[in-house]
């Protein structure tokens, strides 16, 4: 891994592995031509999630539903809202078709008997087009694990539903110099699963666990660093064609103040937002640095 690493990046990007699997930019923002993209994948928008997880009750959900509807989105985004699965339905009738809905999981296979459990083709059943899976929130409160996520994506992607895929080092692994390293081995178990034209239905979202809901964001460079090193290990694992269409989103306390920084980085497609996706006009702010990304 770490030969393939230094191998491939040093070809194609301005990043050098300083000490294992710890990635050091050679300039603080990547070069014109650093990043060998063609094109985005699907519509190639920047893409914006909101994940909504367990908040909210029909009140607040009908507010923020009002504020998001009477948001100016730029044309320059894809943006998916990811409510709690009980409020899916109402939020299906009431939000603006410009937002696009997400489920915030589904099972790893077919529907039965699997008690609390929604399956990928109920969704489908139900018109809700995309799922997030692998957050680390099931990974480390709902023992999912790297095959596990992977297995479901794979399924996932079978019964027609694109996938906002979660990855992302915990702030030990972080110190222990291990964050590219725990990113490709949680990708690996997708690539493992999927085959090159499911690609075409996944965005990678690179969570640093340490960033999620803590108000301690990733630095724009740190941000853009993990991400030039992800899409290198598509690259690899995958194909260069991939690597080049995947759409990575960086999510860890992004907000209304810090996303133009983020979104002017290279490497980073769009966001997947926590707690700032529960304040609409917030959320409509961090949608529109899209216009920032080039
Ligand atoms: C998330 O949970 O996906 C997330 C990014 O949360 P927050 O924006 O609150 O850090």
């Amino acid at each position: 891994m770490f030969f393939f690493l230094h191998t491939t990046l040093t070809l194609t990007s301005p990043y050098y592995l300083s000490n294992k699997n710890q990635l050091s930019p050679v300039s603080a923002k990547a070069g014109a031509g650093s990043r060998s993209v063609v094109a985005m994948a699907g519509t190639g928008k920047f893409v914006v999630g909101g994940n909504w997880k367990c908040n909210g009750n029909s009140k607040s959900i009908a507010k923020l539903v009002k504020d998001l509807n009477a948001g100016e989105i730029t044309a320059d985004v894809e943006v998916i809202c990811a409510p709690p699965m009980v409020y899916l339905p109402k939020v299906q009738s009431t939000l603006d078709r410009k937002y696009q809905l997400a489920a915030q999981n589904c099972w790893v296979g077919a529907g039965g008997a699997f008690t609390g459990e929604i399956a990928a083709e109920m969704l489908v059943d139900a018109n809700i087009p995309w799922v997030i899976l692998g957050h680390s929130e099931r990974r480390a409160l709902c023992g999912e694990t790297d095959e596990f996520v992977g297995k479901k994506t794979k399924y996932a992607l079978d019964a027609g539903l694109s996938v906002m895929a979660c990855i992302g080092e915990t702030l030990d692994e972080r110190e222990a110099g291990q964050t590219l390293a725990v990113c490709t081995r949680q990708l690996q178990a997708i690539c493992n699963e999927i085959t090159e034209t499911d690609w075409a239905k996944v965005v990678i979202a690179y969570e640093p666990v340490w960033a999620i809901g803590t108000g301690k964001v990733a630095s724009p460079e740190q941000a853009q660093d993990v991400h030039a090193g992800i899409r290198a290990f598509v690259s690899k694992a995958v194909s260069q064609r991939v690597a080049s269409a995947v759409r990575i989103q960086y999510g860890g306390s992004v907000n209304a103040g810090n996303c133009e920084a983020l979104a002017k980085q290279e490497d980073i497609d769009g966001f997947l937002v926590g707690g700032a996706s529960l304040v609409g006009s917030d959320f409509v702010t961090i949608c529109n640095a899209a216009r920032f990304n080039n």
